[in-house]
């Protein structure tokens, strides 16, 4: 028989009317076997999430060696959850574990996951699935970093033993034990490590929307839905801000072509996005799948007569990022000039000394910072290796009076990204989405 695997997000897991639409969900489809959970999200757009919550108590063990007040506000919270909703568990006894783990542990990683595990406890008795502890089987290496093949070993050898299971999202384990977590949002990559491993029919991500937009609803009121999309082109939006989803979800499912389903818990009839492998095939008849960006860049801009003909130029403005630990995200060139696109965020505090560093080792005729840089990308399958498309994005720039600093296609031809002063950056995603997506 099929099986799914189905994740919740926080805020399907907030309280006990949501954790009640999660469980009529898994319920009224027997193959959904695999059930991963993210901790109780925000109720209200005030409200805190659990996750939020653990780290305040770790940072208060770190400052004062206890955290009750904070912790207090969790143990009501989980109380009030299963209180309401009638379910034989000694809630009291996990909390105490958890609050006595974070004040021994002192481990950020420890205490942030402790929401997912909780979680998990109260949907395992509200649906009577068998619980499988994450930390026994998403593995991570001495480093930090996930170990994807021995994961798809201990996954498969657990549920081997069972016919369904929950499983706390978020966090795994090293070998020495010691808890550690994906980067936050992290649960999406749970849930695709284990459709990996139970060969699951669809991976279906439940949310609190109705899927991916075609763009940011907060610049542009209403944009159509998405349907459908690639992998590829998933990667390219979420990177550039559309989270729905954590970009690296993908990676478990590409292995074994699972689609990913994005579902609305609070809209279950609606069918949601499809996240198909399709690899580079148009999956619609549309030049243009969805529209993203972000803001915080600065481009660090070098110029040099002859610089073209200078081996290894590039290597040594290169390496001197590596030296500081920045990561750039594009690297426009002319034959006279190079420019640098990275994220503030990187930059912040080495400015000055990565500046000076490339003066250093490539001795420029001219080197400027200039911050204050939007993003955007556009993507579609559908624009490769059509011709006109770039053409139609910059002239609808244009007739937006949005001058472009910087334009980027790879080879692919599936992306087109465009770097525009921070002030244009609204009225450049409303240009570019009323050229492709209003029917004219
Ligand atoms: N609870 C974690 C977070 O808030 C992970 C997740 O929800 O996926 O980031």
């Amino acid at each position: 028989m099929a099986v799914k695997v189905v994740k919740f997000g926080g805020t399907s897991m907030a309280d006990a009317a949501s954790i009640t639409k999660v469980a009529n969900i898994v319920k009224s489809d027997s193959e959904r076997k695999y059930v991963v959970v993210s901790a109780p999200g925000k109720r209200y757009s005030e409200d805190r999430k659990i996750t939020d919550m653990l780290y305040s108590c770790y940072h208060d063990v770190e400052l004062c060696g206890e955290c009750r007040e904070t912790f207090d506000k969790i143990r009501e919270r989980f109380r009030g959850i299963v209180k309401e909703l009638d379910i034989d568990i000694n809630i009291d006894k996990y909390l105490d574990e958890v609050e006595e783990g974070i004040v021994k542990y002192r481990s950020a990683d420890y205490a942030a996951s402790r929401g997912e595990y909780l979680g998990g406890i109260i949907i395992s008795a509200v649906l009577g699935y068998s619980f499988i502890d994450a930390k026994d089987v998403i593995k991570f290496n001495a480093s930090g970093d996930f170990d994807s093949e021995l994961t798809n070993e201990y996954v498969k050898n657990a549920v081997r033993k069972t016919g369904n299971a929950v499983i706390p999202g978020f966090y795994g384990s090293d070998d020495a034990g010691n808890i550690v977590t994906f980067s936050r949002g992290g649960s999406d990559i749970t849930g695709a490590v284990i459709a990996r491993a139970v060969e699951a029919s669809v991976y279906e991500n439940w949310t609190d929307v109705d899927g991916f937009m075609t763009t940011d609803p907060r610049v542009v009121k209403n944009p159509v839905h998405i349907e459908q999309l690639t992998y590829r082109e998933l990667r390219e939006l979420a990177y550039m801000g559309a989270n729905v989803l954590h970009p690296e979800s993908i990676f478990p499912v590409r292995y074994s072509n699972i689609p990913i389903n994005i579902r609305n818990t609070f809209n279950p009839e609606h069918k949601g996005t499809m996240i198909v492998p399709a690899s580079d095939e148009n999956t619609h008849n549309k030049t243009i799948t969805g529209i993203a960006g972000k803001s915080g860049y600065s481009t660090i801009f070098i110029e040099k007569s002859m610089m073209n003909k200078e081996l290894g130029f590039a290597r040594r403005v290169l390496s001197v990022l590596e030296y500081y630990g920045v990561s750039f995200e594009h690297m426009p060139s002319g034959i006279d000039s190079l420019s640098l696109v990275i994220p503030d965020a990187e930059l912040a505090g080495k400015e000055k000394a990565v500046v000076n560093r490339i003066t250093k080792a490539v001795q420029p005729d001219h080197i400027e910072l200039l911050s204050g840089y939007s993003l955007i990308a556009t993507v579609g399958h559908g624009m490769s290796f059509k011709i006109g498309t770039a053409a139609r994005l910059c002239d609808s720039l244009a007739k937006a009076n949005v001058n472009i600093r910087m334009i980027d296609q790879g080879y692919s031809e599936m992306s087109i990204i465009v770097g525009v002063d921070t002030k244009d950056y609204e009225k450049a995603i409303t240009a570019i989405y009323n050229e492709f997506f209003l029917e004219k």
